[in-house]
């Protein structure tokens, strides 16, 4: 049965409860959950379930792109079981800081094509930092450098995010809704729409900040050359 995902509706939940679906060894399926798996390029949240007797912490979870079923993977599973109902909570500092890192990434990749024509070809967003794939044939330091400044001006311009739900149809005719074709599962009737408006829109099922003034102060930390026209950037907010 697949996982109702309360955290497409609302990134600032922090706690919720559910109902255990099915346990295999420290493994926990659930009804319904805020925990973001790890999907997207965005790392899965952490946090704690608890019943009436026993609480755990979460330090994995997944999702079944075929089941749509998500995983709470916990470091003991003693006293759960199948049938029970649940409070959970996440790891607030942990989820904000992926929160804040991913809207930056929309900033950076978005001028990266505006202005340099580079596309992003993955990503993975964790706590501490983030990083982004590009196809850019050039290696100067200062495209990147510019990508960044350019995306901490939209920053200080505080926009409010947009995210909605679209028919299938409808969102694909929107030009370049999907940036990785390999992000969308081909069996959806309707996709997760993020837009920052005036300079990005995508289909995307991660968590995103609500004013892109949350975000703070976007930094460089290194660029790597990862072949020919591949380069990675990394980057951090403050
Ligand atoms: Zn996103």
């Amino acid at each position: 049965m697949e996982t109702k995902q309360l955290y497409l509706h609302d990134s600032y939940r922090r706690a919720f409860e559910a109902k255990i679906l099915r346990i295999e060894s420290n493994q926990i399926t659930l009804d319904q959950t805020i925990f973001h798996p790890l999907t997207g390029g965005v790392a899965h949240d952490t946090g704690y379930l608890q019943n009436d007797n026993s609480k755990h912490n979460v330090v994995q979870v997944a999702i079944n792109k075929e089941t749509k079923e998500i995983t709470h993977v916990v470091d003991d599973a003693t006293g759960f079981k199948q049938g029970d109902a649940i409070k959970g909570e996440i790891a607030w500092h942990r989820r904000y800081r992926l929160m804040r890192l991913h809207t930056a990434a929309h900033l950076i990749a978005a001028v990266m094509y505006r202005d340099y024509n580079a596309r992003i070809t993955g990503g993975q967003v964790e706590p501490d930092q983030a990083k982004l794939d590009f196809n850019l044939p050039r290696t100067d330091r200062e495209v990147f450098e510019d990508a960044v400044a350019k995306a901490n001006q939209e920053v200080q311009k505080k926009t409010q995010l947009r995210i909605y739900f679209l028919k299938r149809d409808e969102a694909l005719k929107i030009p370049g809704v999907i940036k990785l074709a390999e992000r969308m599962p081909p069996d959806v009737t309707e996709l997760r729409i993020v837009e920052i408006p005036g300079i990005d829109l995508q289909a995307d099922g991660g968590p995103h900040v609500n004013n892109t003034e949350e975000i703070g102060q976007i930094t460089l930390v290194k660029i790597e050359n990862k072949g020919k026209t591949q380069r990675r950037l990394y980057f951090t907010v403050q």
